[in-house]
């Protein structure tokens, strides 16, 4: 994969990458991060530094409207002000690092640097008008899911509200208001569960009229499984969309693509799910990877669909992408269709999803992975 990769990458840009990296890690934890704050924060900031209580409102349409990320941008601000605030806050920027094109659809891959030097990735889906952007929850992943690119290296850390929004921010002034983004799934590295306070930080931010604006039921959050944080999103009082990534219907399946099957195995995950749909009234949609040979027979589409009998919600059945040096392939359309009709003859709803950016490897984790290792998988025979 790695000469079709070489071949399809229509631009690799540089950019202000080596001129940004001045910033200490003691500056950065100490000094308050303003683009992590609800707006009542930044009222509440804005006056603990004798500000007037509108300045909060000020700073929150600089940085989510307009994507201002230095204070002596903000023009309606006077010098003081923007002096005073250089001082006393900070407001994280992502940088990116290279962007990949596909040179078969419209979808792009963005790597960004983070303060420390970590790196994430941002991928953007879909056609001119309407777009879906894949942002990252962590750097790394602990889950360990067999089949995916972004575990390999494990967990490095969480991202920070800050980051995460910032993804979006980024993205959004990159692409240019030609490429609006209407949708938000948070598919790309990370279990956006296991960093579960920041997440719902940035989606609240992500949602807000004052923030970016975007409609929770255009925001998408996918988990490998993580039952009792089900439950918790339950209580949110959120309207937004919730993909579980199931990608096996029996349990000793599961438990050998995803080892967190283990400590949360199907009948508690679907007992979560159930919960989930009474409580909030929302369907869920269950992703479902087609592994050839794994989890692709009509034997699994069978206990699929009596594992989904009473659960409200339908089915993303997904050709897998393939992962330089992983074991795992996709079956031929043939046994894709077998598949789904199957599941469909059992009652359940479901969708093949169309495979995009496949050439610029837009599957969890990979560029990064590319980025690190130079395409070694590490670990690996
Ligand atoms: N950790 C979260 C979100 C990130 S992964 C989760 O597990 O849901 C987003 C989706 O991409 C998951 O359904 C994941 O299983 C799937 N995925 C991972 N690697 C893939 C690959 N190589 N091809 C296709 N889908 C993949």
């Amino acid at each position: 994969m790695n000469s079709v990769n070489e071949n399809i990458v229509d631009i690799y840009l540089t950019c202000h990458y080596f001129n940004n990296m001045t910033t200490t890690q003691e500056q950065q934890t100490d000094t308050p991060d303003l683009k992590g704050m609800f707006l009542p924060e930044l009222q509440v900031f804005a006056q603990s530094i004798g500000e007037p209580k509108f300045r909060g409102a000020q700073l929150a349409s600089w940085m989510f409207e307009k994507g201002v990320t230095s204070f002596d941008d903000m023009t309606n601000l006077s010098k003081q002000n923007r002096d005073q605030l250089n001082g006393v806050a900070r407001i994280t920027e992502i940088r990116l690092v290279k962007q990949a094109r596909s040179r078969r659809s419209p979808t792009i891959k963005y790597l960004f640097a983070l303060d420390d030097d970590h790196t994430i990735e941002t991928v953007m889906i879909g056609g001119s008008r309407r777009n879906t952007l894949c942002i990252s929850s962590q750097v790394g992943c602990a889950i360990d899911c067999r089949f995916c690119a972004s575990g390999l290296a494990g967990l490095t850390r969480n991202l920070t509200a800050a980051e995460i929004v910032d993804q979006i921010i980024q993205v959004r002034t990159l692409a240019g208001p030609n490429r609006s983004i209407n949708n938000i799934v948070l598919m790309g590295m990370g279990e956006p569960l296991a960093n579960y306070g920041n997440v719902l930080r940035a989606i609240r931010i992500i949602n807000a009229p004052w923030g970016l604006g975007i409609g929770a039921r255009r925001i998408t959050i996918s988990t490998s499984g993580i039952a009792p944080r089900i439950r918790k999103l339950a209580e949110e009082g959120l309207q937004f969309e919730l993909s579980i990534s199931l990608h096996a219907a029996d349990d000793e399946t599961r438990t050998s693509i995803m080892p967190i099957n283990k400590r949360y195995p199907l009948d508690v995950l679907i007992d979560a799910c159930r919960h989930y749909v009474e409580a909030t009234n929302r369907l869920i949609t269950f992703e479902y990877i087609l592994l050839a040979g794994v989890n692709d027979r009509f034997e699994d589409a069978r206990r699929l669909s009596a594992l989904l009998r009473n659960v409200k919600g339908k089915v993303n059945l997904i050709p897998y992408n393939p992962v330089e040096g992983l074991p795992y392939e996709t079956p031929n359309p043939g046994r894709q269709q077998t598949f789904h009709e199957a599941l469909q003859a059992g009652g359940v709803a479901a969708t093949i999803r169309r495979e995009r950016g496949r050439d610029i490897d837009a599957a969890c984790g990979q560029l990064r992975l590319k980025e690190i290792t130079g395409g070694n998988v590490p670990g690996l025979p």
